[in-house]
C-alpha cells in the first residue's frame, strides 16, 4: 500500500513513523515533509494547500490512502475533491471540517445541541461587538472566526483592550478574512486539556487524554505558540471527566452533525476547559493536534492504518485501541525568537547520538538538510518525545535526551508535564471507596462535589467480602497517607463502610447502593445498624446520599478550614438562590 502524508510538522513525522510500522504499508510520501522525515520516507515537495498539486501527485502514483496533518487543506475541501476523483483519504469533509475553520459555525452547533461552552456571540458587525463587550465583565475573550494559525483568540483584561482587539481584527483585518466574523466570550479559568478521538460519524473512539502547553515561558507566562510541549494522559481528565466529555461533547458533536446532514470522518478533536466540576469547549479542531500527536501516537499500540481504515469505511464500531499505559512527554525545542521572529540555517548538534528507540523520538518539525547537516529551519524544531514507567520518568527522560541536542539559539520551556505532576503528588483528604467498579455511576457523585470545592480525593475499588485485606489496607494507610475522611459506597450486605471504620481512627461515611432486588433497603440496614465502638455515618441510598456524603465531607474538612467554610457557605447561598428562582416561575 502507498500512503501519502500531508504537512511538515513534529505531527507529520510522528504520523509517517507510526505509519510505516504498519504490515499494510509499502511505501510512504510526505508532502512536503522534513530532514527528519525524509530519513523514513520519500518527501515531495508539494505545499499542504496545493490541493491541485496534491491530486495530481495522487493520482499519477496511484495512492493507496492519504492521510492529511494540518487543517487548511481540510478547510479548503482536500477530501471532497480527492473523493471525486475516487481516491481514499482521511479526514473529514469540507463542511465538516468547518468547525474548526469557522468558530461561529462551531458555536452555532454547540449551542443548537447543547454542548457546553463559554457564554458568548457572535458577531459582523464592529459596532455591535463593541456595544456587547462594554456590557460584559472583563476579563474577555475576543476571537476571529476564522483559521489564524492559534493567533487568532485574544485575552483581554480590559474593555479598551476588547474594542481595540474588535478593531484590529475587523477593521485592520490582521486576520483577513478570518476576522469577516468575530466572537466574544467569558474568560474561563481552569485547566486545558485535549481530548481527541477517531470517529466514522457513528462511532466515536477516544485517545487517551493530552495536554499542550501553549504558552512561550514556563508557568504559561508569555504569547502563545503552536504549542511548546506536550503529555498523555493530562490527571486533570481523570475517569468521571473522560466520561463526561464522551457524554456531553464527543457523541452530541458527531451527532449534531449528523442530523445536519454532514457526517464527520477522520480524527475530531475538542480543546476542553474544566473549570472544577465543570467541562467547556473552547475549540474544536478538525485533525490531530500538534504537538499531542506526538505523544499520543508514542502510546498507541494498534495498527493506525488498521483504524484509519475504518474510519473510512465506516466500520469503527469493529475497532478496540490499544494503549501503551505508560505515559508519554514530548518537550519542544524552539529557536530563539520564536513565536517571533527567529533566524534559520543554524546546524543542529547531537541528533546522531544514540537515544534509546525503544523510549525516545525525537520528531522533526522545522528542520532541513543542507550540505548533508540537519538545520533548524522553522520556528518549531523538534519534538524530542519520551515513554516513562511515570510521567516523572518519562519527563527526565525527555529533558536528558534535550541537553544532549544543540544549535545557536535553541529553547525549551522547563516546565513540561509539571502540572501532571502537581495534581498526582497531591494528597488526597478524602478516600472514596466502592465496592465494585459498578459503583461508580453513583459515587461519581460524591466525586463532582470534591471536584466543585477543590478538595482533592482519591477513588478506588475494594470490596468487604471479596477482598477484604485490601480494604482493610486503605483504611490502616489512610491516615499516614493525609486523609481525613473515608467515604465508602456498596450495594447488597453492604460491610463495607464497617470494614473500613474497623481499620482506621478516621470518620467513615457509608453510602447504602441499590444493586438488588430490595433496591438498596438491604445495604441501608447493612450500613445503618453497627455495633456500639464501631460508628458509620449513614446517607441516603444512592446518588442523593452520595452527593450528601460528600457535602457532609465538605463540612466536617471546613471546621478546620476558614475558606472551604466560606464556600460552603456560598454553596449553600447559591442553593437558596436556585430554589427562589424556581419558586418565582412556578408561581
Ligand atoms: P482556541 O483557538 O479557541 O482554542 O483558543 C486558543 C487558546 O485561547 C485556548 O487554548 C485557551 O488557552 C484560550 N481561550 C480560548 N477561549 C477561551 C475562553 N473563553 N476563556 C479563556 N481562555 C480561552
Amino acid at each position: 500500500m502507498k500512503v501519502l502524508v500531508i504537512g511538515s510538522g513534529g505531527r507529520e513525522h510522528a504520523l509517517v513513523w507510526k505509519i510505516l510500522q504498519s504490515i499494510k504499508v509499502d511505501q510512504v510520501y510526505c508532502a512536503p515533509g522534513n530532514a527528519g522525515i525524509s530519513n523514513i520516507a520519500e518527501c515531495v515537495n508539494i505545499k499542504a494547500n496545493n490541493i491541485k498539486g496534491l491530486l495530481d501527485f495522487a493520482l499519477q502514483n496511484s495512492i493507496d490512502l492519504t492521510v492529511v496533518g494540518p487543517e487548511i487543506p481540510l478547510a479548503l475541501g482536500i477530501v471532497n475533491q480527492f473523493e471525486k476523483k475516487g481516491l481514499r483519504i482521511f479526514g473529514p469533509c469540507i463542511k465538516a471540517a468547518q468547525i474548526e475553520a469557522s468558530k461561529s459555525f462551531s458555536r452555532y452547533i454547540m449551542e443548537k445541541y447543547n454542548i457546553p461552552i463559554a457564554r458568548g456571540s457572535s458577531f459582523d458587525d464592529p459596532d455591535k461587538a463593541i456595544q456587547y463587550i462594554k456590557e460584559q465583565p472583563t476579563p474577555i475573550v475576543v476571537k476571529a472566526d476564522g483559521l489564524a494559525a492559534g493567533k487568532g483568540v485574544i485575552i483581554c483584561n480590559t474593555h479598551d483592550e476588547a474594542i481595540n482587539s474588535v478593531r484590529t481584527i475587523m477593521t485592520d483585518k490582521v486576520f483577513g478574512d478570518a476576522g469577516n466574523k468575530i466572537i466574544i466570550e467569558e474568560c474561563l479559568v481552569g485547566e486545558e486539556a485535549s481530548f481527541l478521538a477517531f470517529t466514522d460519524g457513528k462511532s466515536v473512539l477516544p485517545l487517551p487524554s493530552s495536554q499542550d502547553h501553549k504558552a512561550i515561558y514556563d508557568n504559561d507566562e508569555g504569547p502563545n505558540t503552536g504549542g511548546m510541549g506536550a503529555y498523555s494522559p493530562a490527571p486533570v481528565i481523570d475517569r468521571i471527566m473522560h466520561d463526561k466529555i464522551m457524554d456531553e461533547v464527543m457523541y452530541p458533536v458527531v451527532k449534531g452533525l449528523n442530523a445536519e446532514g454532514i457526517k464527520y470522518s477522520g480524527v475530531l478533536y475538542a480543546g476542553i476547559m474544566v473549570v472544577k466540576d465543570k467541562i467547556y469547549v473552547l475549540e474544536f479542531n478538525v485533525r490531530f493536534g500538534d504537538p499531542e500527536c506526538q505523544p499520543l501516537l508514542m502510546r498507541l499500540k494498534s495498527d493506525l492504518v488498521d483504524i484509519i481504515d475504518a474510519c473510512i469505511d465506516t466500520r469503527l464500531d469493529q475497532c478496540k485501541l490499544d494503549i501503551d499505559p505508560r505515559p508519554s512527554v514530548c518537550v519542544v525545542l524552539s529557536s530563539d525568537g520564536y513565536p517571533k521572529s527567529y533566524d534559520k540555517g543554524m546546524p543542529i548538534n547531537g541528533l546522531e547520538n544514540n537515544f534509546d528507540e525503544n523510549i525516545v523520538k525525537i520528531f522533526h518539525a522545522g528542520t532541513a538538510l543542507k550540505d548533508d547537516k540537519i538545520i533548524a529551519n522553522g520556528g518549531r524544531v523538534l519534538g524530542v518525545t519520551a515513554l516513562g514507567d511515570d510521567i516523572k520518568n518519562a519527563i527526565n527522560t525527555a529533558y536528558e535526551t534535550v541537553k544532549e541536542i544543540q544549535w545557536d539559539g535553541v529553547y525549551c520551556r522547563k516546565d513540561i508535564g509539571k502540572k501532571a505532576v502537581d495534581r498526582l503528588t497531591q494528597i488526597p483528604k478524602v478516600g472514596i471507596v466502592m465496592g465494585s467498579d459498578s459503583d461508580l455511576s453513583i459515587m461519581k457523585a460524591a466525586a463532582m462535589i470534591f471536584k466543585m470545592f477543590g478538595i482533592n480525593y482519591e477513588m478506588t475499588v475494594a470490596s468487604a467480602h471479596r477482598t477484604p485485606a485490601r480494604a482493610a489496607k486503605f483504611a490502616e494507610e489512610a491516615e499516614e497517607r493525609g486523609m481525613k475522611i473515608i467515604i465508602a459506597g456498596a450495594g447488597m450486605a453492604a460491610h463495607l463502610a464497617g470494614v473500613l471504620a474497623a481499620h482506621t481512627p478516621l470518620p467513615v461515611i457509608g453510602v447504602p447502593i441499590n444493586a438488588s432486588s430490595l433496591q438498596g433497603f438491604d445495604a441501608l440496614l447493612s450500613t445503618v445498624q453497627m455495633p456500639p465502638g464501631v460508628p458509620v455515618a449513614t446517607m441516603g441510598i444512592g446518588k442523593p446520599g452520595a452527593k450528601n456524603a460528600a457535602l457532609l465531607a465538605v463540612q466536617m474538612l471546613s471546621i478546620a478550614d476558614n475558606d472551604l467554610k466560606e464556600k460552603f457557605k456560598a454553596y449553600k447561598k447559591q442553593m437558596v438562590a436556585e430554589v427562589e428562582a424556581k419558586a418565582k416561575k412556578i408561581s
